[in-house]
């Protein structure tokens, strides 16, 4: 998946378990799940939309919620991706044996996406919102007083 869907995704494992150690395991598993169901992944790109999804999140819930972690753990595994990103690796868009997590050095496969494009953003879109959703992220800013 892409970032932001692993970031909503992860938001909303984190509204239904309160413990924030445990909701930030949590996304980390499904930052699992998410790579390897078939997906259509987007790139460094999106990196913007993670960071916005990241603040919007902290901004709902904020940065010690269980949403939160559970959003942190979800993209976390991703980390991994920057070193090459930032070297420019020609390899940076394939399995590495230097990654740690099993769907990023090959030892599980990431799932693909051999339907329309289209159909491949839809769902990412789909997952995006129906996670913020889940998550009690997305409608009006919660009054903190
Ligand atoms: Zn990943």
């Amino acid at each position: 998946m892409t970032g932001s869907v692993h970031a909503a995704l992860g938001a909303a494992i984190g509204r239904f378990i309160p413990n924030k150690p445990l909701a930030f395991v949590a996304g980390v598993a499904s930052h699992f799940a998410g790579d390897v169901v078939p997906h259509h992944d987007m790139g460094p790109g999106e990196t913007p939309l993670v960071f916005a999804t990241m603040a919007r999140i902290a901004q709902q819930h904020g940065l010690n919620s269980p949403q939160f972690w559970g959003a942190l753990g979800g993209i976390c595994p991703d980390f991994e991706h920057i070193p090459a990103e930032l070297k420019k690796d020609p390899r940076r868009h394939e399995p590495m044996d230097e990654k740690l997590f099993p769907t990023h050095n090959g030892r599980v496969a990431h799932g693909g996406w051999s339907w329309p494009e289209g159909w491949g953003i839809a769902m990412q879109v789909a997952l995006f919102l129906g996670g913020l959703y889940l998550a009690g992220t997305l409608g009006k800013p919660k009054q903190n007083d």
